[in-house]
């Protein structure tokens, strides 16, 4: 594996840099002032994302999460998102890279109809209208699907799904157009084909949307909502794929969005520990800068080196995935999914430290980043499911030499 930045990876990082700079970082406080206006529970979209869409497209950071529309690698791509993750809120909405519409775009292009991919993968793609997966359920531990419990019946022409839904990210907002839902068209099958996933547009009957989950007292502009399904009908041509392909897609979807959840939570990281290194040299404490005590000295250290080894394995494992597919680097990427929230957690809990009362306030964005990192150990698979998988390989690797 080549350390190094290829030419077209850094010309796309210097860009990504530029965009943050004069355009992305100015604008988290208009966004927070329009969202603080307007009380945070209500979740209207901020006029600003609209000028920052416009500004990304103009300058070719559109899309880049995958390689057939971005012209980027997994590996390359790595390095983009970690900037992306400086402002987690902004920067991958406003390119279009965001979660998750990167995951039910790639689902669309990866099992979608020519019928589908027009009617709502294309402005996905353009940015006009947004998605939602919804899989968890409330009265299940949802972390393995297998108890997913969501009815998908077929009648006649159409599909009849019933069932009940919470933690679908973004259904608030109200582009959101489409729900991919995971539920059960033959309970009685093989434990891995019982599951399908079928296209629920907006505005179904009998989809209901119940309420929006506050992730730490705070409540997204997207929203995580609670949705509950009656006799919902659609066409059996919205089914993806075939009958009982939902864990398929659910793997294909779920391995590359895992990858860019970790990319983006080291980006959170960088950014705690540059605000954890200026705290420390401004602030005086006992008669000397903090930066000058040991303590605070060794809390850097620390932060810089497990920021590096996450880093490490993260781009090991988008070099994995471009050259043997998610399936290949299955093993990697529950890894990573372990490290890359945990290092963040760790890192940004220091910066709040270093910060004394001001980093858990609202006047630096170290709060909110801790509540971002700490839920990135449980979506997508909590820890001890990936740290499952690992102990798995591990269990069942040949060995040179034991003894
Ligand atoms: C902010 C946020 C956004 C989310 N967005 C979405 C979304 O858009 N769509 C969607 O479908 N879901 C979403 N989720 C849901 C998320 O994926 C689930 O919460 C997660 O998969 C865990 O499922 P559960 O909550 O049912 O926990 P459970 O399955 O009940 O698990 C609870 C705990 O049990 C423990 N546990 C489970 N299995 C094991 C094991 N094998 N060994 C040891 N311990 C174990 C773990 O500590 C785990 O955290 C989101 C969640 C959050 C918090």
């Amino acid at each position: 594996m080549d350390f190094a930045l290829s030419a077209r990876a850094e010309d796309v990082c210097g860009r990504m840099w530029d965009f943050m700079r004069e355009q992305v970082f100015p604008a988290e406080t208009v966004y927070e002032e329009w969202r603080a206006a307007r009380g945070h529970d209500d979740h209207a979209h901020p006029p600003v994302l609209e000028d920052l869409k416009k500004e990304a497209r103009a300058r070719g950071l559109w899309n880049l999460f995958h390689h057939e529309l971005g012209g980027l690698t997994n590996l390359e791509y790595a390095s983009v998102a970690e900037i992306m993750g400086w402002s987690p809120v902004i920067a991958p909405e406003v390119t279009n890279c965001g979660a998750p519409d990167t995951g039910n775009m790639e689902t669309l292009m990866l099992f979608g109809t020519p019928e589908q991919k027009q009617r709502w993968l294309e402005p996905l793609l353009e940015g006009e209208i947004r998605s939602a997966f919804a899989m968890t359920e409330p009265d299940v531990a949802s972390s393995d699907a297998r108890n997913i419990q969501t009815s998908i019946v077929r009648d006649g022409d159409e599909y009849v799904i019933n069932g009940r839904k919470w933690w679908t990210s973004g259904a608030a907002d109200e582009r959101c157009q489409i729900f991919i839902v995971m539920g059960k068209t033959d309970p009685e099958g093989a434990p891995h084909r019982q599951q399908s996933m079928i296209l629920v547009p907006r505005d179904t009957p009998g989809l209901e949307i119940l309420r929006h989950l506050p992730v730490f007292g705070y409540q997204d502009q997207h929203g995580h909502s609670e949705l509950r399904l009656t006799d919902v009908r659609v066409p059996a041509s919205n089914l993806l794929a075939g009958e009982g392909d939902g864990f398929m897609i659910a793997q294909a979807r779920l391995g590359p969005g895992r990858i860019h959840h970790c990319m983006r939570a080291l980006g959170m990281a960088e950014r705690a520990l540059a605000l954890m290194v200026d705290r420390a040299q401004k602030r005086v404490a006992f008669g000397r800068p903090l930066a000058e005590q040991g303590t605070v000295r060794e809390t850097i250290a620390r932060s810089r080196m497990e920021i590096d080894q996450a880093r490490l394995l993260v781009l090991r494992t988008a070099d994995l995935i471009d050259k043997y597919g998610a399936k290949g680097a299955r093993t990697e990427i529950a890894a990573i999914k372990v490290i890359a929230p945990n290092v963040a957690c760790d890192v940004i809990d220091r910066s709040i430290q270093v910060h004394g009362g001001a980093g858990v306030s609202g006047d630096t964005p170290l709060a909110r980043f801790y509540a971002a990192a700490r839920t990135l150990r449980i979506a997508d698979g909590p820890d001890a499911v990936h740290l499952r998988s690992v102990a798995k390989e591990e269990l069942a690797r040949e060995r040179p030499y034991v003894g």
